[in-house]
């Protein structure tokens, strides 16, 4: 059995044998030299093929919900801009249409890619089916069927499927999509949600390693895609197919409610965002605000850094889909990772080099202090907060509170309204972690939230990323609970509030370890709302505090963690998926 990660684009569970499909990408057929005397006559060519695509994005608005109207309002803009920029492109370099698409797209394709975060260069994606969509408007190229083959009860594997196969899928019957690329707000993401087809994003599957009809399983709840299990997998996963439908049901209806346990401790559920979109869409999934809203995707998908104007409009934006709940803004989490276009940092190991606050600390002008300037600035029109990422010393924090300080005061001084804000840090480091009673002597301090991500990365001493050593990642290791529950009871001490914002947090086997350390909020992605909701209502936080956290405190092994684990949330009859 082969077992992949992936990018969660429309949730549920699927098992069905897989069907590799063809996908015509128009964008590949366009000449690399294109030359045209009748730049008026290519730039109408142009307006043609946007009102084409804005003319399909009308009447796909028909067959989907009212809740991803938005999502295709943003494609519309965003193909509008594409269009607008080839426009200037084809006049300015002589080019035909198509080349000038071609050329936009992968000038920002680039740009994301670069940007070294898997979530943001999926965001290429988009782009991509919008190009490609604008281009085959203005060949009249006819958007390909893979030639013409039978997709009931299959799961259908592409490098990228366009939206109008998609639908012609969706009638055939079929069981469960992959693609390599695309991305979690593309218009065949969307459509899938609609149509309750499970779907996920691989992009480290490779095409070739993989045979016509063998057996797939899709796993939203794990983010997995499993290939050729075994006859015992596949039947536990037809059993969970089905139990997937129940827990829909179930986790719909928790998610409307508040996180209680059974001896009435309140958890906040909160979610993890990534751009506007997400918030909005985050703000109707029955969470009780943001956990950790992701600012990289401003800093990343441009040339130069963003205006404070740019930052505070955005930042109004995410605090007014809240109203009032709190709205968690991590300050710009840059470097390693998150490299910048505009700023070269040559370092051998970027991972402990110049990345989040240390970055923040050494680019102020440019970066750190726009930032604050705007979010101060948009403090006021709601409940914001912030978040300080990669801190590994005290000083970090006592340096950064005296800038919020001092930025504070100049816009008071320069008369713009402007509100305080609590500040919390993340703990993603074991420095931070063990000194946490340090930390909460500065008085600013009000909440830490464990990034788990990296914390299981720089405890375990194994990149988050590379497959090779994925199997010693793993956040229930006994190593990473120990670190947790030291710092969250020296921050519980001195009534610092505790989050988790890692992926941890939305990790079903770690939410009664979590709740046994005491934490009082959870920030999971928005699918999993109701998920987190559901397995909390039924836990007892003085039982686990009793029977979970000692036993983990002194195991020895991740696998011995989520042994017991899973014994536990059966006796406590909860379904596990
Ligand atoms: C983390 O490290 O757990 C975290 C939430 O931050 P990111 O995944 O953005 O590094
Ligand atoms: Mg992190």
């Amino acid at each position: 059995m082969r077992v992949y990660r992936g990018l969660i684009a429309s949730e549920g569970v699927a098992v069905g044998p897989l069907t590799k499909y063809g996908f015509i990408d128009a964008l590949s057929s366009v000449p690399s030299n294109c030359p045209t005397s009748n730049s008026y006559f290519e730039v109408s060519r142009l307006e043609k093929a946007l009102s084409k695509f804005k003319e399909y994005l009308v009447s796909l608005k028909k067959t989907l919900p009212e809740s991803e109207h938005e999502l295709i309002n943003a494609h519309e803009v965003m193909a509008e801009a594409l269009v607008n920029e080839a426009a200037s492109h084809v006049v300015e370099e002589g080019v035909c249409g198509e080349l000038a698409v071609k050329r936009v797209f992968e000038k920002y394709s680039d740009l994301f890619k670069e940007s070294g975060s898997g979530l943001i260069a999926l965001r290429a994606g988009d782009l991509r089916n919008i190009a490609s969509a604008i281009v085959e408007n203005l060949t009249e190229l006819k958007p390909g069927i893979g030639g013409g083959i039978e997709v009931g009860g299959k799961v259908v594997v592409a490098k990228e499927l366009n939206p109008v196969d998609l639908l012609k899928l969706v009638k055939q019957g079929l069981r469960g999509i992959v693609t390599l690329t695309g991305g979690v707000t593309s218009h065949a993401a969307i459509i899938a949600r609609a149509h309750g087809i499970p779907y996920i994003i691989v992009p480290e599957l490779d095409l070739s390693e993989v045979s016509e009809g063998e057996l797939a399983v899709i796993d939203s709840i794990e983010e997995k895609l499993l290939l050729n299990p075994s006859e015992e997998i596949v039947s536990i996963y037809v059993e969970r197919a089905s139990k997937y439908e129940s827990l829909k049901k179930w986790c719909r209806e928790a998610s409307l409610k508040e996180a209680v346990t059974t001896d009435g401790v309140r958890v906040g559920v909160l979610c993890n965002v990534g751009d506007l979109e997400e918030a909005r869409a985050a703000s109707t999934s029955g969470c009780d605000g943001i956990g950790l809203f992701r600012v990289e995707y401003l800093y990343i998908s441009s040339s130069s850094p963003p205006s404070e104007e740019s930052l505070y409009t955005a930042f109004n934006k995410v605090l007014g889909f809240f109203n009032g709940k709190p709205v968690v803004i991590r300050a710009p989490d840059l470097g390693a990772d998150k490299p910048l276009p505009y700023i070269k940092l040559e370092e051998s190991n970027p991972f402990l080099g110049l990345r989040g606050v240390r970055l923040l600390l050494e680019y102020r002008d440019e970066i750190l202090n726009p930032f604050l300037r705007a979010l101060l600035r948009a403090s006021t029109s709601g409940n914001a907060r912030l978040l300080i990422p990669m801190i590994s010393r005290v000083s970090e924090l006592i340096e950064f509170t005296e800038i919020v300080e001092r930025t504070l005061e100049k816009l008071r001084a320069e008369g713009i309204a402007s509100g305080s804000i609590e500040i919390g840090i993340m703990v993603e480091t074991p420095a931070a972690a063990i000194l946490i009673d340090k930390y909460a002597k500065v008085p600013q301090l009000k909440f830490i939230s464990f990034g788990t991500n990296d914390l299981t990365q720089y405890t375990l001493a194994v990149d988050r990323g590379n497959v090779k050593v994925s199997y010693i990642y793993d956040e229930l290791d006994p190593s990473i609970i120990r670190l947790m529950a030291l710092a969250a009871s020296e921050a519980r001490k001195r009534g610092v509030e505790v989050e988790v914002c890692g992926e941890m947090a939305g990790r079903q086997l770690a939410i009664p370890l979590l709740l046994s350390l005491g934490i009082d909020a959870l920030s999971v992605s928005p699918p999993l709302v109701g998920l987190v909701k559901y397995t909390v209502s039924k836990l007892s936080r003085r039982d686990l505090e009793r029977e979970l956290l000692t036993k983990a405190l002194n195991s020895t092994s991740a696998s011995e963690v989520k042994e017991f684990t899973k014994e536990y949330l059966k006796r406590a009859g909860i379904e596990i998926f």
